[in-house]
């Protein structure tokens, strides 16, 4: 069976333009406005000869439940079917409480977990990717979804962790 990577994190960080990246087509919905991706969608990728699933996920309601329940939420039903997780952080805005909730849900589930520090564009904002070594989740990969940078590493860390 094709292994099933989920990726989760806050609304805007960057997963939808992460997952367009990894899949090397553009299907995923990306916006600049938080809570337009529908709750899950899988899509087929492959790297270096390895055929894995990812699923994207969001879709946050800015009415019902509050942000942090409804991300945590979608994070443990992506996660519960997934093999390996890709959690994405927005390394330019730092860590927020969502994510630490994030990290609570990752911690029970036990899966294995690759960290992207998203939106490092440039050399200049590396650094900021190295404060994410305190969520306590090991390495965190520099990534640009938007322009591609890192993404080599990123995906080789992803095919380890399967
Ligand atoms: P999601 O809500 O986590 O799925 O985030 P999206 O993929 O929809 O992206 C939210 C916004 O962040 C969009 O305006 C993207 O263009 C922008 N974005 C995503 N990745 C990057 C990145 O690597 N660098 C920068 N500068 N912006 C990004
Ligand atoms: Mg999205």
């Amino acid at each position: 069976t094709v292994p099933v990577v989920a990726v989760v994190g806050r609304p805007n960080v960057g997963k939808s333009t992460l997952v367009n990246r990894i899949i090397g087509r553009r299907e995923a919905v990306v916006q600049d406005v938080p809570g337009v991706t529908r709750d899950r969608v899988s899509y087929d990728a492959v790297w270096n000869g390895r055929d894995f699933v990812v699923v994207d996920t969001g879709g946050w309601a800015p009415d019902a439940k509050g942000m942090a329940a409804q991300v945590t939420e979608q994070a443990e039903l992506a996660i519960g079917t997934a093999d390996a997780v890709l959690f994405v952080v927005d390394a330019t805005v730092g860590i927020q409480d969502v994510d630490e909730s994030v990290v609570q849900v990752l911690r029970r589930a036990g899966k294995p977990v690759v960290l992207a520090a998203n939106k490092v564009d440039d050399l200049r904002t590396e650094g900021e990717a190295a404060a994410l070594w305190n969520l306590g989740l090991g390495e965190p990969y520099p990534v640009s979804a938007l322009h591609g940078r890192g993404s080599g590493d990123l995906l080789d860390a992803i095919l380890a962790a399967l």
